[in-house]
């Protein structure tokens, strides 16, 4: 076996379609026995969306999810504040919403019609350094070699832990009850709303579908029980009367949890042939819906490079960077989900009554609700920092995404994917524009006129020379104007077993 992957949720869903999309044999297994009906995440960022467009599953979510369009601050029943959000540019500007466990079926289906069908009531109970790559040993007694292991196990990864990656990890002292709810409110509030009172926030955000259905999201760290008793529609009503939209009625009550939230990030992302994602690999607050997000993001930084290795027999040094890469945006994720943690956690009247003012500012402040937007859509993501970004000019820079426009009868992000590497060439002598297409590497030659909103995103003047190198994930590798140094880069990303460029 390739790539064993370990845990089907949404970070090993993505790494299996990243790597049947290049031809690598995988196997995931998954110690339930079956698919779990509980929401979890309801929302898919921009740029995971752009992700999952190119491994074909993005228009199916765009049609069962609804677009999140801005979250409202209340107190009682009355509207404090409305942020409305601003679509960044994106072929998916928008918060797609829709419950987790919808999102792992559509996963499913696109995995298995790749050939490779999730191995259900299969437990990993340890991982260990075997001779020839990585042996699993499961819970029925057998062991599973593999030449590589992808621990995509969750917050409490038996991967990471037996193979001995340190996890550090620290409670928030907050704890939420989370139900799905139908509910009749007394006002109209939108998808989304937030109260935040003197014991901490009360969030709605409607789930797809029936309009009546709300994610409930409730702080109660002030009880003082450690053993919470699970949530009850009584108590729920309460809840909400007390807290919340005053009036409402609880209809009925579906899925319910109690979470305690906790902060940790894996020490190293990699262990020889080992490697881990997801929650495996960091655990944050949900607050800006971006833990799920950044697990798709892994797998998609970490299959593309695997798959390079494994089936075009790229250096393995290009398996380095995906720590480098990843870790930096956890660390960078925590922080600032932190920070709005402490900031929807005061208790304080005159810190709350500062952070209501400031909050009702930043809504009325189109600046400050773009920003909040980009933030949220993850599009800003960049690795400047673990490539050789010294290629400046007014356009993105190695590491950054690589923007989309419009080229030919499409737009440039069409051309991208995540079996292949996109050497885009602006030729200042190229009478006419074109794709040339061969196994793991495409390029797209953009003629020397027209295509202006092409070259003004990229930041190239008509009659410059400029090779972009973007690779399977959509982030620039490297940006020049030299075909020498294009020729030089190319190799380490698309291998030796490719066909002729
Ligand atoms: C209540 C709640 C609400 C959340 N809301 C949001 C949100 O709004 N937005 C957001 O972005 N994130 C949210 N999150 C976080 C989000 O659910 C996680 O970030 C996401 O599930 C991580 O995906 P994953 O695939 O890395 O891990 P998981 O989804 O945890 O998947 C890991 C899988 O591995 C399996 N597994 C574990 N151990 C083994 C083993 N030893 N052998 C075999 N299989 C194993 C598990 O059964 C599981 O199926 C929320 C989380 C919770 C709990």
């Amino acid at each position: 076996m390739s790539v064993l992957i370990c845990g089907a949720g949404p970070t090993g869903l993505v790494a299996a379609l990243v790597l049947t999309a290049n031809g690598v044999p995988c196997r995931v297994i998954e110690k339930h026995t079956g698919p779990s009906a509980s929401s979890r995440a309801l929302g898919l960022q921009a740029r995971s969306m752009e992700i999952l467009s190119g491994l074909g599953v993005a228009d199916e979510i765009a049609r069962v999810s609804y677009r999140l369009t801005g979250a409202a601050i209340m107190r009682g029943t009355k509207k404090l504040t409305q942020m409305d959000w601003i679509p960044p540019s994106s072929p998916y500007p928008h918060t797609y919403v829709l419950p987790q466990s919808g999102l792992e079926r559509i996963l499913r289906t696109h995995v298995s019609q790749q050939g490779v069908e999730v191995e259900w009531g299969t437990e990993l109970v340890e991982a260990e350094h075997g001779g020839s790559g990585v042996d699993a040993h499961l819970a029925d007694g057998s062991t599973v070699t593999t030449q590589w292991l992808i621990g995509a196990d969750g917050a409490r990864s038996r991967v990471r832990d037996s193979i001995g990656i340190p996890f550090h990890q620290d409670s928030t002292g907050e704890t939420y009850y989370l139900a799905d709810a139908a509910l009749d409110l007394p006002v109209d509030i939108g998808d989304s709303a937030m109260w935040l009172g003197p014991q901490g926030p009360l969030m709605l955000m409607r789930m797809p579908g029936d309009s009546r259905t709300w994610r409930v999201f409730i702080d109660v760290s002030d009880r003082s029980e450690t053993d919470l008793p699970p949530m009850t529609q009584e108590m729920l009503a309460r809840l909400l009367t007390e807290r919340g939209p005053q009036g409402t009625e609880v209809v009925s009550m579906g899925w319910t949890s109690i979470f305690r939230t906790r902060i940790g990030l894996a020490a190293r992302y990699r262990d020889g042939n080992v490697f881990i994602a997801g929650d495996a690999a960091h655990i944050f607050p949900p607050f800006g819906g971006q833990g799920m997000n950044l697990g798709i993001q892994d797998a998609m930084n970490l299959g593309w490079r695997l798959s390079s290795v494994v089936a075009r027999g790229s250096d393995a040094r290009l398996l380095a960077a995906y720590e480098k890469e990843r870790r930096v945006v956890a660390e960078a994720t925590i922080r600032d989900v932190n920070a709005r943690r402490k900031v929807f956690a005061l208790r304080n009247p005159l810190a709350r009554a500062a952070r209501d003012a400031l909050l009702r500012i930043g809504g009325r402040s189109e600046r400050a609700r773009r920003r909040a937007s980009l933030q949220n859509s993850q599009l800003q993501t960049t690795y400047r920092d673990a490539v050789d970004h010294s290629a400046g000019g007014p356009g993105p820079r190695p590491g950054d995404r690589a923007p989309d426009a419009p080229f030919l009868n499409s737009t440039l992000h069409q051309l991208l994917g995540p079996d292949h590497v996109t050497l885009v060439h602006f030729s200042p002598s190229a009478s006419r524009s074109r794709v040339d297409r061969s196994a793991g590497a495409y390029e797209v030659t953009v003629a020397s006129e027209g295509h202006e909103k092409l070259r003004e995103t990229y930041g190239v003047n008509t009659g410059q020379e400029c090779f972009v190198i973007v690779r399977p994930d959509g982030h620039i590798e490297h940006r020049g104007s030299q075909r020498s140094t294009v020729e030089s880069v190319m190799p380490l990303l698309v291998g030796n077993r490719k066909g002729s460029m």
